[in-house]
């Protein structure tokens, strides 16, 4: 057979390993095989821009992907060569994010639980779209001091922690690569960010389910972080960046919901 020979043209700008996927390819028969493999606890979407030569595509790859969680071997697309007596080739790049970007259906009713202790009185420090840190972000800071419980405001399953860091500032943006933080993926595609945790301040590890209500780590102040609290922010996810949503929570004795203000405390009595 040809094939092999033809082969050889191949070219590929695939950085083969994207930023939250394993992206690979295997020779077939006739042509090449694309194939995926998603370590991540939740599904990941990925843009492909291939340029085929003499190959066409038996799937419609114009669209985003999306790969589910914890697969390998995920079949993109197979590409089949047209003519064998012609060279044949393809190049790829690509983009990719966390998260199923093809809907935008969540659960907008969702009743979140207060991410502190029972029978606590807690000041929201920084509310949505708040003038100091929360510009165009729908982003709640719980006024928590170091060392406080963290308790999950929604379960899921655990998709990132980072707790190693010690140190915060707030002389720019860079100061969030100090951030410790926990990230929580929900049944409906959205994700919440527990952040400013204190160092080795998790309970929980990548993989973990965690249900409602459930401690899962302590406040601290480090990264991007003046002082102290929790910043709890729920979020779809998109190529390039991300949108944050606004929540409701169940206050009081848990049969009230509220929508959290700046500058005004809630009780957990549930
Ligand atoms: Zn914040």
């Amino acid at each position: 057979m040809k094939f092999i020979q033809l082969a050889v043209f191949l070219f590929l700008c695939l950085s083969a390993k994207a930023d939250y996927v394993n992206i690979y390819y295997n020779e077939t028969s006739n042509g090449y095989q694309v194939l995926v493999d998603n370590d991540q606890y939740c599904p990941v979407s990925i843009k492909f821009n291939f340029e085929l030569k003499n190959l066409k595509s038996t799937n419609d790859v114009e669209n985003i992907v999306v790969i589910p969680a914890r697969v390998k071997g995920h079949v993109v697309t197979n590409f089949v060569v047209k003519n064998v007596r012609k060279t044949y080739r393809f190049g790829m790049k690509t983009r990719s994010n966390l998260g199923d970007h093809t809907t935008k259906n969540y659960d907008r009713d969702f009743q979140y639980h207060l991410p502190f202790k029972s029978a606590k009185n807690v000041l929201i420090g920084q509310g949505y779209n708040g003038n100091f840190t929360h510009h165009n972000e729908n982003a709640l800071d719980f006024d928590l001091r170091v060392g406080e419980e963290v308790y999950a405001a929604r379960g899921g399953v655990v998709i990132e922690v980072v707790e190693k860091n010690s140190r915060s500032c707030t002389s720019s943006h860079k100061c969030a690569n100090y951030n410790n933080y926990i990230i929580v993926y929900h049944e409906d595609g959205t994700f919440a960010e527990y952040v400013h945790l204190k160092q080795s301040g998790s309970k929980v590890k990548v993989g973990e389910r965690v249900k409602t209500g459930q401690l899962i780590g302590y406040s601290g102040k480090t990264g991007f972080a003046s002082g102290p609290h929790l910043h709890f922010a729920v979020y779809l996810q998109e190529l390039g960046g991300r949108e944050t949503l606004r929540t409701q929570f169940l206050v009081e004795d848990g049969t009230k919901l509220a929508s959290l203000r700046e500058g005004e405390s809630y009780r957990k009595g549930y």
